[in-house]
């Protein structure tokens, strides 16, 4: 998702108070931003982050960061968080390649990946947020019984996650090639993205990685 030219997107992120403009600076720390020990539930390539500002605002006793590296799309979930009066989102704007830097090692409980871009050329496997490369990165930041939970409507995407994962050394369960028909649907909250596959008929791929 990438929406062009929205004027003065950098700027009122640089002046947001839900941004975090020097997520490094917190590595090992993100603690003490929340001022609690609650556990802490990363979205990457949250869009505009209709999903994760649900479950924030359902889950106060959970920490949310969401990670976008578009300022055009960040700037659409800002806006809506300046609605919310809560305590437990921030945002990150960058590129989940730099996330060890962000994190440190078994800093983050749970991460989700929702309806990430699909990257269908060969070459570009390695920006897959599911490739074996990210799942390596997953390793080093998420705590030892913590989880990557994935939905995707993209079943090239899908195949091969499901094959890639366990090459990184990760276990599957709750596979379904059809969330919204299946026993995992419950507690399901949708993201911008799922609302319209769902409403063109599109099936829903899901799974959960573990150690
Ligand atoms: N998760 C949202 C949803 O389901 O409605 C948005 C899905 S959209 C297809 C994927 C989003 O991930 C885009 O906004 C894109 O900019 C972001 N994204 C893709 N790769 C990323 C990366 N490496 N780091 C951070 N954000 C990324």
């Amino acid at each position: 998702m990438r929406l062009r030219n929205v004027k003065g997107a950098r700027e009122n992120i640089a002046a947001s108070q839900f941004v975090i403009h020097n997520p490094e600076e917190y590595k090992g720390k993100w603690r003490e931003l929340f001022q609690n020990n609650n556990p802490i539930h990363i979205e990457i390539g949250m869009g505009k982050g209709k999903f994760i500002q649900t479950l924030a605002s359902n889950n106060p006793n959970i920490n949310y960061i969401g990670i976008e590296k578009f300022s055009s799309v960040l700037i659409r979930a800002i806006e809506k968080r300046n609605e919310l009066d809560i305590e437990n989102l921030y945002f990150i704007r960058m590129d989940a390649e730099e996330i060890v830097n962000i994190f440190e090692e078994g800093e983050v409980n749970q991460i989700y990946l929702n309806f990430s871009d699909p990257w269908p050329k060969d070459r570009h496997a390695k920006r897959r947020l599911t490739s074996k490369e990210f799942f390596g990165r997953y390793n080093k930041i998420l705590k030892e019984d913590g989880v990557v939970i994935f939905k995707t409507d993209n079943r090239e995407l899908f195949d091969f996650s499901v094959e890639e994962i366990p090459q990184a050394n990760w276990k599957l369960k709750e596979v379904t090639y059809d969330l919204h028909n299946s026993e995992f649907v419950q507690g399901n909250v949708m993201t911008e993205y799922e609302e319209r596959f769902v409403t063109e008929g599109k099936a829903i791929n899901r799974l959960v990685a573990y150690r």
